[in-house]
């Protein structure tokens, strides 16, 4: 066993060793041509995971960050944040935090973004920028891009639309292009299946245009920088280049796997969790037609002992997640992205039958 639990926890996620060990290839200068081509065969890919001709620019630090990022550089004259879920409601507060002017959309915990609620709001005339969370890691709810995309596009083509894909960027089909999202962000440890503190982020030309619009957006988190070195397959300062040698080596993984296998797959460790949760009479947290791709949330409607599951898998050496703050006990996830592939899954749910049916 190794000398941590295997990470059945929905971020960081498990990163087995041969993952690891790319991360430990030599450090390569940070303005030479081995790190452009590095960069730019990554760039590359990241392009066609996204179905998108957009700029990709790859950032050494959390989501989080982004978060920032992808409001410094649009917010103008109010943003309508959709709130359904913990992570949703933090993004709230950077728009708080940087004074911008902003509404929320409020959600009970469980539900997805509704297209008829978005309408409402942006019918007001309020705001320029639309920010949502697709995949909320809190409560395992993945919303509906396609129909926001469809309501932005008839009706409201100038509103700039955020989206938060942290944990379902790599592990769900999403077609950038298609959809229409201006910004699109993720950290590396949910379903790109690498360590943290590492971020990606997908940005369309007519968002760069309106940053140039924008003044006071600061120095780190101003698009202008990014694209002024990325333009030469570079980072505006000293990446994590570990992180960049992982990234080629999951890629490379991602492409051997095949994009369409890779959604499908996910779709199906998906409905294996459910068809098991539904046999032991547990139900869903997630409303129906909402259930995400990379990320179960179980209801405990059996009311099962979570510490005393969560303890002996413990000694038995996974790491499991007992439900996101409040629901600890009461909801508790089961990730299903990055390295966790279907005979993963399958130990896993074998030992949790273990305990239970002890
Ligand atoms: N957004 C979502 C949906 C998340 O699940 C998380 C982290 O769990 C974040 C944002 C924050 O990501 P980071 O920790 O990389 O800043």
């Amino acid at each position: 066993m190794s000398k941590y639990p295997k990470l059945f926890i929905p971020g960081p996620t498990h990163v087995p060793e041969d993952i690891m060990d790319a991360l430990s290839t030599p450090q390569i200068g940070h303005r030479t041509q081995e790190i452009s081509e590095l960069i730019k065969s990554i760039v590359i890919d990241i392009k066609e995971v996204l179905y998108t001709t957009n700029n990709i620019y790859l950032i050494s630090h959390a989501a989080t960050g982004l978060w920032e990022m992808s409001l410094k550089n649009s917010a103008r004259r109010g943003v309508l944040h959709c709130v359904n879920g913990a992570f949703s409601a933090k993004w709230v507060k950077v728009s708080e935090s940087c004074g911008y002017s902003y509404d929320v959309i409020e959600y009970e915990w469980g539900k997805g973004v509704k297209v008829d609620d978005v309408d409402k709001m942006l019918s007001k005339g309020k705001y320029d920028v639309l920010a949502m969370v697709h995949n909320e890691t809190s409560t395992g709810v993945m919303s509906n891009l396609d129909d926001i995309a469809d309501l932005l596009k008839s009706k409201y083509p100038d509103i700039l639309w955020i989206v938060d894909a942290v944990s379902s960027m790599a592990g769900v089909k999403i077609e950038l292009d298609k959809l229409g999202i201006d910004f699109i962000l993720s950290s590396t440890q949910k379903a790109w299946g690498l360590p943290a503190g590492f971020s990606i982020c997908a940005v369309s030309d007519r968002m760069l245009d309106i940053s140039k619009t924008i003044n006071n957006k600061g120095y780190f988190f101003d698009l202008e920088v990014y694209e002024k070195y990325f333009s030469k397959f570079q980072t505006p300062s000293t990446p994590s280049i570990p992180h960049l040698f992982g990234l080629r080596e999951v890629l490379d993984i991602i492409k051997k796997e095949g994009f369409d296998n890779r959604w499908k797959r996910h779709k199906e460790m998906r409905d294996y969790v459910i068809r098991w949760a539904n046999s032991k009479g547990q139900s869903l947290f997630s409303e129906k037609g909402c259930h995400s791709h990379t990320i179960t949330c179980i209801e405990n409607t059996q009311n099962w002992d979570i510490d005393e599951i969560y303890n002996t898998l413990l000694e038995k050496g996974y790491r499991m997640d007992r439900g996101y703050g409040n629901l600890r006990g009461k909801a508790f996830r089961i990730p299903h992205m990055g390295n966790i592939y279907m005979e993963d899954l399958k130990d896993y749910i074998n030992q949790i039958e273990g305990i239970i049916n002890v």
